[in-house]
């Protein structure tokens, strides 16, 4: 159970685009930054410590390798001195994105998570809400790897595959069971599935 003497972790939230922060417009969504997600990340300040780092504002089918680096890189450099990392990003190339990065992150020594949504932050039926705090529970939880939050439930980064476009369980994990769940009892995690780290931290780029 949370005390208040218990120090916040500390998150990094690196923003990427996709729906999640995306605006509506006549012209369709575009996804945008963290002013999007301002209103929820203000209110998990209460139980974290949060930074955020806009990285790019793109629909993730515009998501390449050059990316994927950016993206790799951003994580390897800042890791130090926190706890985990959310990463929010579209949905439609996450699963590629969170496959590559769990092999960019060799041995990465704390949780990387990636996010999304459905719908707009703004949608007042987005799954945004419980998706960003699914990741963040994740993130602070202790557990090193790259995974995958969505639905309240975590899978591991390269075994998470897009299944569903118009369902909020978007993602299913293949062959593998899930790595966590969100319960009433709080994130319930399955630890034999976690990634064994065997080394160092190193950057494959
Ligand atoms: N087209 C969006 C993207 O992948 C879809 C989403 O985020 O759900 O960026």
């Amino acid at each position: 159970e949370k005390t208040m003497t218990d120090p916040k972790k500390k998150i990094l939230l690196i923003t990427t685009g996709g729906t999640i922060a995306s605006v509506s417009t006549k012209d369709g969504l575009v996804p945008a930054g963290s002013e999007i997600l301002a209103a929820e990340v203000e209110r998990l300040r209460d139980y974290y410590d949060i930074e955020v780092c806009d990285l790019m504002r793109l629909d993730s089918s515009n998501i390449q390798p050059e990316e994927w680096v950016k993206i790799a890189r951003c994580v390897f450099e800042r890791r130090q001195g926190l706890d985990g990392i959310v990463i929010t990003h579209g949905t439609d190339t996450m699963a590629y994105t969170s496959s590559i990065l769990s092999f960019m992150l060799k041995n990465i020594d704390l949780p990387v998570v990636l996010t999304g949504a459905q719908l707009p932050m703004r949608n007042p039926i987005s799954d945004a809400f419980d998706n960003l705090r699914t990741a963040f529970l994740m993130a602070a939880s202790g557990r090193a790897g790259v995974f995958v939050a969505f639905d309240r439930r975590v899978m591991l980064g390269c075994r998470a595959v897009k299944v569903r476009a118009e369902s909020f369980d978007a993602f299913e994990s293949v062959n593998r069971r899930y790595a966590a769940r969100v319960t009433t009892a709080g994130l319930v995690v399955d630890e034999s599935v976690l990634p064994q780290r065997q080394g160092e931290p190193m950057l494959c780029d």
